[in-house]
């Protein structure tokens, strides 16, 4: 185990070496390359995409024609959802990764969010409009255990790139406030994932939230329990839009 002093110089180093652009953010490879990128051509490539065919409504890759079955059975409650990768083999090993020790992976992910959802949807978008960027939260001990929200990184990095983009943006991780651990969902049905959720989330800035268009960001897709429970919070809040950007999605199961 290592010391908490040394943790920290590691990531400073990461985060240097990421914004720099000189190593691959996967496997440390050199990459010099300009306009830097922070994955290496080999690393990238093993990514899956969750390409052209993606259901209109969770964004998740699908094979057949109109909403994906997982939205059939259970219509998410967000607006719309955006992923731009498939959660299998290398994506998901990454993800994983930057949930377990490695947040500055939350640079990539998050800037192929901001590009995935400013293809697929930014241009309906007034550039006046305030986006509010709303992390889903952890329990405060898990978030204290793991010692960030991958979330939140995740979020961080979208609204640099969104803002780039020319639109106002902000992030707010008081907004949405998770009041009680619920147990792992992995085994579960939607049903007892939606019960396990169920009152777990709450809107702790109501005003903020009264009107809004707000990117709900997590790193993942599967059944949608979590996100469907969080936008109805913010639904339940006077939001205008709620929209759900992930890293990755389950695709659809035939
Ligand atoms: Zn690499
Ligand atoms: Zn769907």
């Amino acid at each position: 185990m290592k010391s908490g002093f040394w943790t920290k110089i590691e990531k400073s180093v990461r985060d240097f070496f990421s914004q720099q652009g000189f190593t691959c953010d996967s496997c440390d490879g050199e990459v010099f390359e300009y306009p830097h990128r922070r994955l290496c051509a080999e690393c990238e490539e093993k990514l899956i995409r969750t390409g052209e065919n993606f259901c209109p409504k969770c964004g998740r890759k699908k094979v057949a024609d109109g909403v994906c079955t997982d939205c059939k059975k259970n219509l998410p409650k967000f607006t719309r959802g955006f992923s731009p990768f498939v959660y299998r083999g290398h994506a998901a090993a990454l993800i994983n990764r930057m949930k377990n020790g490695n947040p500055h992976l939350a640079y990539y992910f998050g800037e192929q969010m901001a590009e995935d959802f400013a293809e697929k949807h930014l241009k309906n978008v007034d550039k006046s409009e305030e986006l509010l960027l709303v992390p889903v939260p952890l329990y405060k001990t898990k978030r204290i255990e793991r010692g960030y929200n991958q979330a939140e990184r995740l979020a961080e990095s979208i609204c640099v790139r969104l803002q780039a983009l020319g639109y106002s943006a902000r992030v707010e991780t008081e907004l949405l406030q998770k009041r009680r651990e619920t147990a792992q969902q992995k085994q579960m049905t939607y049903v007892e994932r939606m019960d396990n959720v169920s009152g777990a989330y709450h809107v702790h800035k109501r005003k903020e939230c009264k009107g809004k268009t707000i990117l709900l960001i997590d790193d993942i897709l599967t059944t949608g329990a979590t996100s469907s429970e969080c936008a109805a919070r913010l639904f339940g809040a006077g939001a205008k839009e709620v929209y759900f950007l992930v890293a990755a999605s389950l695709e659809e199961r035939k």
